[in-house]
């Protein structure tokens, strides 16, 4: 009798990791977290797989290779995965994220061919990135001896473009159908006093006639638009992804921001709220040990870096800017702000020091709010070791990012 008891708890608990494991194919409506890997200080990149149309719609013919682009360009496990991404969006210059740059440049004009990448770069690093380069390119190019043939020309081909807080970019040559196009929107954040961005990838998808005009034959509608009539609906947009790049949550909380001035300004507050409508966030979380709370929080903010203990302020209340909402238990008055459509939140930029993986995952369900566990997943590839790669198993997807949920349903499982 007890041992079929046992059976069926352990055959329903593994059930539930299974489900998990399953359920978290991470992706927005047109894009999937191919692989992310990040350490604080250490190196960060996330890699994004435009989806092939049978997973978007029925009856389309296979793409042959499928577009990518990528956040950040550390020097990091990825770096693979990376290398036909035609468009980087780098968050900051410190070296973690942006070390693998050249070599990207480099190894994506040897596998790929055609045009050079593009970058993305906050406006006041681009100067510096084009001083990089012209060293980079003599490095490459250098030969000891200039008569004997050989290639005399770097193969780093890079397109770098300068982009402000509340700029918008259409990633041309990106399409999913003829219907959909895709843009990035940069918005400022707060890295201790260095220039840094984050971003969020839109679809645009046109949506045919308007309602009112899809009975009428052809000559109607060319007379209609020959006088100036809008046949077509308005475009349906989506904010799918979205990545803080490095942040203190000053960086991220909607009622600091006050526009100053400018159109520039009040878009790139627009586009910061915009992260929150994002169907997958890609959030840095640095910091993990939510017992040293004020300590902690003060060094993460002067180290332009996310605590643990600030999501609840950014994720359950940011709506509101009545401080009397924080007495008495939080839980009875917080909502969360995320939109209904954000599947996914992914933590990544943990710090080494929080590790192993386990520990770390560990520190995450203790110290973020309870309401974002469902969604919750985290980059902790970079902290498993090879006991965890073992034990952990199944629970440790593809792109190296582990589901919460997963997780606690395997940290309960009868042992
Ligand atoms: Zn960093
Ligand atoms: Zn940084």
């Amino acid at each position: 009798m007890r041992s079929k008891v046992d059976v069926t708890t352990i055959t329903s608990s593994f059930l539930i990791i299974g489900t998990f494991c399953h359920s978290y194919s991470m992706t927005s409506s047109h894009w999937k977290i191919l692989s992310a890997w990040s350490k604080a200080g250490i190196g960060t990149n996330v890699v994004l797989e435009l989806l092939p149309l049978s997973a978007v719609g029925p009856g389309r013919k296979k793409m042959k290779s499928l577009p990518r682009i990528a956040f950040d360009m550390g020097a990091t496990p990825c770096f693979d995965d990376a290398i036909p991404a035609k468009y980087v969006f780098l968050s900051h210059g410190h070296i973690d994220h942006v070390g693998a740059v050249f070599s990207h440049a480099r190894a994506h004009s040897v596998s790929c061919g055609g045009e050079a990448p593009t970058y993305f770069v906050p406006a006041d690093l681009v100067p510096h990135l084009e001083q990089c380069r012209e060293a980079m390119i003599s490095l490459d190019a250098s030969q000891m001896h200039n008569s004997n043939g050989g290639r005399k020309e770097s193969l780093i081909q890079v397109n770098f473009i300068s982009v402000k807080p509340g700029d918008e970019f259409i990633l041309k040559g990106i399409h999913s159908g003829s219907k959909t196009s895709f843009f990035m929107r940069a918005f400022q954040v707060d890295h201790c006093g260095h220039p840094a961005l984050g971003y969020v990838i839109g679809s645009r998808t046109t949506s045919g006639l308007k309602e009112e005009y899809q009975s009428l034959d052809n000559a109607t509608l060319r007379e209609l638009a020959m006088s100036g009539v809008v046949l077509q609906s308005d475009p349906i947009e989506k904010i799918e992804v979205a990545y803080t790049g490095d942040t203190c949550a000053n960086g991220l909380k909607l009622d600091q921001m006050r526009p100053l001035s400018g159109d520039a300004s009040e878009k790139s507050v627009l586009y910061k709220q915009q992260l929150f409508q994002a169907e997958v966030i890609l959030c840095e979380l640095t910091y993990l040990d939510s017992s040293e709370e004020e300590e902690g929080r003060r060094r993460a903010a002067e180290r332009g870096h996310l605590h643990i203990c600030e999501l609840e302020r950014l994720f359950m209340s940011n709506e509101s800017n009545d401080d009397t909402r924080f007495d008495g238990p939080v839980e009875s008055v917080s909502t969360c702000v995320l939109d209904r459509q954000t599947k996914h939140i992914v933590f990544y930029h943990l710090s080494g020091r929080c590790g192993p993986a386990t520990r770390a995952l560990d520190m995450i369900a203790d110290g973020i709010p309870r309401q974002l566990h469902r969604r919750c997943q985290v980059a902790v590839s970079s902290l498993l070791t090879s006991d965890e790669k073992h034990s952990l198993g199944r629970l440790i997807q593809p792109n190296g990012c582990v589901s919460l949920m997963a997780y606690l349903a395997w940290r309960g499982r009868p042992k």
